[in-house]
């Protein structure tokens, strides 16, 4: 399933950056989708499309 990560690394500053975009109600997240991150250092706000990933390996989500 399709679901962006929680948590990135800042493209500025390498410090974490959590997911700001809350789910849908169904939690369902499609590709093309605005997901932003905000960076707990500098506090920069980045906004990411969600890609269909499949090449990057799945995480089993129970
Ligand atoms: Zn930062």
């Amino acid at each position: 399933m399709l679901e962006p990560d929680r948590e990135i690394t800042c493209i500025d500053c390498g410090g974490r950056s959590f997911l700001l975009t809350p789910p849908r109600e169904d939690r369902m997240w499609l590709v093309g989708d605005i997901v932003a991150y905000r960076c707990q250092d500098c506090l920069d706000r980045w906004d990411l499309v969600l890609e269909d990933d499949e090449t990057a390996g799945d995480v089993p989500d129970a």
